[in-house]
């Protein structure tokens, strides 16, 4: 077996297998290998029956007979009762409030149960107990035994890989396949890519002995040091990949922007307020950039709100000052108009040389226009296109349709990127790909606050600027936790505040109402434990949570009468988003119901208060970036919460955000106090599950950034290491400019 193998020329493939082996990004033996688990399931001891002591929890397999559902307590109960039976005797199994277990259950299957043996007037039974099928238990075990011929540690050993599944392929066939290769010895073959100094110096094992911990621990703590050197590995080669990036991207010329300090003051000078001073400083590091003639590779990290488009616009004014074009690039139609409205406005007093095109999936349009040169106009893409490539419009701004085939800049220097991280790495090399000798400079911006380490990580191929100074004269956001109770009171408030003038946001978590909608029966979910329980609450939350759609119904019939409702979701076409975000902004509609696309750089000043629905199936950075959106104004701005959620985490997590103000901080707690997958998982940022539990341990980060930075240095081009040579270029990382 050769580690380079196609999968599917080892194993006898169906075809479902092959394309949810495609799914995992699986193709070769190797790949196979290094399929990681996500967790551990124990394997629990099993009793026979005669072996069963009242008062301990003891799992016991065996035939199930004898299924009967009852009514107890003068029927206020259902009661579900079965008899299970192995080779020394049978015991009853009983089941409060569980109607549905015997659908569950079948007469005459073998299965195992978990439970307390409790003992009852006629004698002991079961107690609501989980169960699983005997089949997965023992085969589980026996692969186990053959792997090791040492009996007592398989015994001992209760640890089962679990593997991230997909549909075709399970865990089990998954543990199966990998436990074949590592029998056949191929994972003896592989070259470990990390340096044997580094593994020493950490004390991580070996690629080899980490194969076989991860795959099939003794103990925890195997799996624990194995899974940290397949996390440090990950990190360590992004950074790598990205330090390696940006010493080739230094190379590079770029254009020099030289713009007198006096045309930028005169130009914030015309600015209806005074810059911050964290937006001077961050205009000056801009400025400084752009002068050099290698291109500037830049990160503007600042809160929603802090005012990063006075820089963007700023910095545009510079390059076209000079000569040269901008393109600006936003991921949403409603924030790429809104731009270009911030654009028109900050240049119309420049005259015709400071021309805006704007281009998104559904229009074109150009400002000034030729007749009414206070506006903008309509106009074709062709005609939009021509005057780009030819220089006349100097700045382009735009949705992705701004890499589309066909467009074209004459002599571009500048590229932002707004909200950055939702656009890939293709989208991002494309929006640089004009580059002829010359290499444009690039501005990224980003309002999402993360931790430190994972901006170590993912952005160690970016100079960062931090904009942490909010415009002043804002009032401090009022944050409640609304429980159901006070929801009516809240509603009142909300209703003065209307009445006043002001306008509303209502967050809800889904655009309509799951598929399988009905009466949930709630009842029945009280009492959790077994997975049956577990999969009704799921559905019955699932059924709790509200729909844009129907709350703004609810809002209207029930609530705010009186009030234009309105409402924006991704499912809408561009035209009507637009037109719903333009009757808003003119104050036609009161109340705005959304999903959580108004996350991303919406305006509406006067629209100070957010209500944020099912507020537990959010991150708290991002809600913390949706309460941003009513922070643009000096009116006092509320956000309501409201939750009906009694866990101790949730509440816990809601008070963080009543009383924390920074972004940054709310991403660090909730990496702390519910881990990376908090973070809306690693593959928004290119990580994957294992790579983001080093995201959680700030020392590991530290070093796997000392480590490469050391060997860049050293060693740019990676001569003495034509192992980590070739892992880079092979592997795909997030790497924020090409
Ligand atoms: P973001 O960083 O989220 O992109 P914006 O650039 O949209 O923030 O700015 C948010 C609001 O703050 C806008 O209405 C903008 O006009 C205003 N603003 C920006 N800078 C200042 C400032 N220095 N003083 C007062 N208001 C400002
Ligand atoms: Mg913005």
């Amino acid at each position: 077996m050769q580690l380079d193998s196609p999968i599917d020329e080892i194993f006898r493939l169906k075809e479902t297998q092959k394309k949810a082996l495609g799914k995992l990004n699986i193709k070769t033996v190797e790949n196979l290998l290094r399929h990681i688990p996500s967790r551990y399931g124990e394997l629990i001891e099993t009793k026979l029956i005669t072996e069963a002591i009242p008062g301990e929890v003891a799992t016991i397999c065996g035939k199930i007979t004898n299924i009967k559902k009852n009514r107890a307590f003068k029927k206020r109960f259902s009661l579900t009762e079965a008899t299970i039976e192995d080779e020394t005797g049978k015991i009853k199994a009983t089941w409060f409030h569980q109607p549905y277990i015997v659908n569950m259950l079948k007469e005459g299957s073998f299965t195992c149960l978990s439970g307390k043996i409790t003992q009852g007037k006629n004698g002991a039974y079961l107690a609501n107990p989980d169960f699983s099928s005997q089949d997965k238990l023992s085969s589980d075990l026996n692969n186990r035994k053959n792997l090791f011929s040492d009996k007592e540690t398989v015994e001992k050993t209760l640890l089962i890989p679990i593997y991230p599944e997909s549909r075709g392929v399970s865990s089990k066939w998954l543990h199966h396949s990998i436990l074949k290769i590592l029998r056949s010895g191929a994972h003896k073959e592989i070259s470990d890519p990390i340096p044997t100094e580094i593994l020493k110096k950490y004390k991580l094992p070996s690629l080899e002995k980490s194969l076989v911990y991860i795959h099939t621990p003794k103990n925890e703590k195997d799996a624990r040091v194995a899974r940290k050197r397949f996390a440090f590995e990950e990190i360590f080669f992004i950074q790598l990949s990205h330090l390696r990036a940006r010493a080739i991207h230094d190379k590079d010329k770029s254009i020099i922007i030289d713009t007198k300090q006096e045309d930028i003051d005169e130009f914030l000078n015309k600015f209806p307020f005074k810059p911050t001073n964290g937006q001077l400083k961050a205009i000056k590091q801009i400025t400084e950039d752009l002068k050099k003639d290698k291109p500037m590779a830049r990160l503007l990290e600042g809160d929603v709100g802090s005012g990063k488009t006075l820089i963007a616009v700023t910095a545009s004014y510079a390059v076209v000052e000079s000569g040269f074009q901008v393109a600006y690039m936003a991921p949403t139609e409603i924030l790429a108009q809104q731009l270009f409205k911030n654009f028109t406005d900050y240049f119309k007093h420049l005259g015709v040389w400071a021309q805006v095109g704007l281009i998104t999936g559904s229009e074109c349009r150009k400002f000034p226009s030729k007749s009414n040169p206070k506006d903008s106009t309509h106009i074709s893409r062709t005609q939009l296109l021509k005057w780009v490539k030819d220089g006349s419009v100097p700045i382009l701004i735009g949705t992705h349709s701004l890499i589309q085939k066909g467009v074209k800049l004459k002599n571009p220097a500048l590229m932002i990127i707004d909200e950055q991280h939702r656009f890939g790495t293709a989208q991002r090399a494309k929006l640089a790909r004009d580059k002829a000798e010359v290499t444009p400079h690039l501005l990224s911006m980003t309002a999402t606050p993360i931790p430190r380490t994972l901006a170590l990580t993912i952005y160690s191929d970016l100079d960062l600027t931090i904009l942490d100074e909010m415009p002043p004269g804002r009032k401090q956001i009022i944050t409640e936790i609304v429980s159901p109770v006070n929801r009516t009171g809240t509603y009142a408030k909300i209703r003065d505040e209307l009445k006043n003038g002001r306008q509303v946001y209502v967050i809800c978590p889904r655009i309509d109402l799951p598929a399988e909608a009905g009466e949930p029966d709630l009842a029945n979910t009280a009492d959790g434990g077994s997975p049956g329980a577990n999969a009704l609450r799921d559905k019955a939350l699932s059924l709790n949570v509200k729909s844009v759609k129907e709350e703004a119904v609810r809002l209207k019939k029930d609530i705010f009468q009186e009030f234009e409702i309105g409402i924006l979701h991704s499912k809408l076409k561009p035209k009507e988003k637009e037109e719903i975000m333009q009757k808003f902004s003119n104050g036609e509609i009161d109340i705005l119901v959304a999903t959580s696309v108004v996350e991303v750089g919406v305006n509406v000043p006067n629209a100070t208060i957010i209500i944020i629905e099912g507020a537990d199936r959010f991150g708290l950075a991002q809600l913390h970036q949706l309460r941003g959106r009513v922070l643009r104004s000096n009116h006092q701005a509320y956000c309501f919460v409201f939750t009906d959620s009694k866990s101790k985490t949730t509440t816990e997590r809601l008070k963080a955000l009543k009383t924390s103000k920074n972004g940054f901080e709310l991403a660090e707690y909730d990496l702390s106090l519910r881990g990376p997958g908090e973070l809306g998982g690693g593959k928004q940022w290119g990580i994957s599950d294992i790579g983001m539990e080093a995201i959680k341990n700030i020392k590991m980060v530290e070093a796997a950034r000392e480590e490469s930075q050391r060997i860049i240095k050293e060693d740019p081009e990676l001569e003495k290491y034509p192992l980590i040579k070739e892992r880079i270029t092979n592997q795909k990382t997030e790497i924020h400019f090409e």
